[in-house]
């Protein structure tokens, strides 16, 4: 079989990779390319095969970067089955649409430019028609259940404690009378996270397709996150300004929510209305609660217990941009609002009405991608353009890291260390090349793992092809079955002249050999 690694090798979003057997063809991820403009070019790019030709595509989990480019791969032809779990399904059901909304509102943007500089218009990737044509092609499937795809093809789902239905995909694939199991990681989550379970073990494979995102670092936080929440959203409340939160819509929100509705409870909030200004994240928080089956046990025994997180009274979800928008002016607000890297959504308006303001505080509590206007502030530059408007940047700016629901380098190798035998090969893809490299290091040096850090396009064959070693056993051999017939036709009586080219034949050989060998 071939491996191609189409996406998220060097870099962590775009992941896609495609699993090749002589009859079949399975992607795994089909995700778009985010942060900065020369990457996201990439998602106009054609795919490297057509569309139609892939049979199956496996999807671990729900976020862009791993599903974004799906309505594009249908509409340009696929045929196939997309195998995700359910709350993956159902939460493709409203971020697709509203990534074609993203697309839609971008180009038309452009076009209004194009025209003026007379250039001819571009198209979007997809459109809100394109996302809603894709989910008939969705097939949910179950934790643990085993589906085959062919009579040599099976595949299973695991938990991977990520967000909400994320999965690691385990495949094995019969070739040539051998069985070889190949473990897509997908985003690897980081342990005693609300709401998820932890990550899944595997107890074996051959080949790792894994994640890197945290490669390079600890998140090292001693003080629990809602503790850190807790004194920030106190500090905030003393100097008189905002809490604005930038979240993903998806898991960060309702993990936020969560630790809000604990805090609450305990009764150590101080007067703060609370608001949820993203419709995405409405409506993701809606499905989570729907699927209380993918709760960890404390989050599901709250539930049993007839607590319900969902109905917090002093929690509002803004409905209209009427409400988004007087929030602009508001004071001692907790505002929590999507997109996570501020790329995008209402985010922007609140960070352009308090970046200025000494008095608040904007909280980062996921992954910034390089080149994103949440990297920027998060890197200290004392400006940001937002709506072309030059916004100072002034207000109080945190992290709480632990809040990822990424593992860190600690939970990766853990994670690695946790199958029974050695892997006989691990690639790391989703990580930027300094945070791979740390981890390869890592898993090569400490653990003797053998870690290769594929480059974009990279096709490998699996079981790689005879390597040196086993072609120089082929020479010697090969030497040997022909220095005895050699010696046998010596031994048979024969004139003086042959013998002597023989035996500088045998010296020749030989030296070719002893060559080879070095
Ligand atoms: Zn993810
Ligand atoms: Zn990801």
């Amino acid at each position: 079989m071939r491996l191609q690694f189409l996406g998220a090798a060097g870099i962590v979003t775009g992941s896609c990779f495609l699993l090749e057997t002589a009859n079949t063809r399975i992607m795994v991820e089909c995700g778009m390319y985010q942060g900065r403009k020369e990457i996201r070019e990439r998602n106009y790019q054609s795919f490297k095969v057509p569309p139609r030709s892939v049979d199956y595509v496996l999807l671990t989990h729900a976020h862009i970067d791993h599903s974004g480019l799906i309505p594009k791969l249908i509409k340009n032809g696929f045929k196939g089955i997309i195998y995700a779990t359910a709350p993956t399904v159902e939460l493709c059901e409203v971020l697709l649409p509203d990534s074609a909304y993203i697309q839609e509102m971008e180009v038309e943007r452009k076009n209004r430019k194009n025209r003026r500089a007379g250039r001819n218009p571009i198209e979007p990737i997809y459109t809100i028609n394109d996302a809603y044509k894709s989910l008939p092609y969705f097939q949910a499937v179950n934790y643990d259940e085993i589906i085959r795809l062919t009579p040599d093809i099976r595949m299973r789902f695991v938990d991977a404690g990520h967000i909400l239905g994320s999965a690691m995909i385990e495949i094995c694939v019969r070739e040539g009378g051998a069985e070889k199991k190949l473990v897509f990681s997908g985003d690897i989550g980081n342990k005693d996270r609300p709401i998820v379970k932890d990550p899944s073990y595997i107890d074996d494979a051959d080949y790792v397709i894994m994640e890197s995102t945290y490669g390079a670092r600890l998140h090292g936080q001693e003080e629990k996150e809602i503790e850190l929440l807790h004194g920030l959203i106190w500090a905030t409340y003393n100097k008189g300004g905002n809490l604005v939160i930038p979240a993903f819509a998806v898991e960060r929100t309702q993990d936020l929510l969560y630790h809000l509705y604990l805090l609450m409870k305990e009764k150590r909030m101080p007067a703060m209305p609370v608001y949820i200004d993203s419709p995405l994240a409405t409506a993701a928080t809606e499905i989570f609660w729907k699927h209380h089956d993918f709760f960890d046990e404390e989050a599901a025994g709250l539930i049993q217990e007839g607590e319900d997180p969902h109905q917090i009274p002093g929690i509002r979800f803004t409905k209209t941009v009427e409400e988004s928008m007087a929030l602009n002016k508001a004071d001692r607000t907790i505002i929590i609002s999507a997109s996570g890297m501020c790329e995008a959504g209402r985010i922007r308006h609140h960070l352009k009405y308090n970046l200025w303001r000494p008095e608040s505080t904007v909280l980062f509590v996921g992954y910034q991608a390089d080149g994103s206007l949440g990297r920027q502030i998060l890197d200290g530059q004392k400006t940001v353009r937002i709506f072309g408007d030059e916004i100072a940047v002034k207000a109080d700016i945190k992290f709480i890291e632990s809040y990822s629901s990424h593992a860190d380098q600690a939970g990766l190798a853990e994670w690695v260390n946790s199958f029974r035998k050695p892997p006989q090969e691990i690639f790391l893809v989703h990580g930027e090349p300094e945070a791979s490299a740390a981890l390869a290091d890592l898993l090569r040096t400490q653990h003797g793992l053998q870690v290769t850090v594929p480059v974009l396009q990279q096709v490998v064959e699996l079981p790689p092809p005879e390597t040196a070693a086993v072609q120089e056993d082929n020479i010697k051999t090969l030497h040997d079955s022909i220095a005895a017939r050699l010696q046998g036709l010596l031994a048979s009586g024969i004139d003086n002249e042959t013998r002597g080219e023989i035996l500088r034949g045998l010296t020749d050989l030989e030296h070719i050999i002893n060559k080879a060998g070095k």
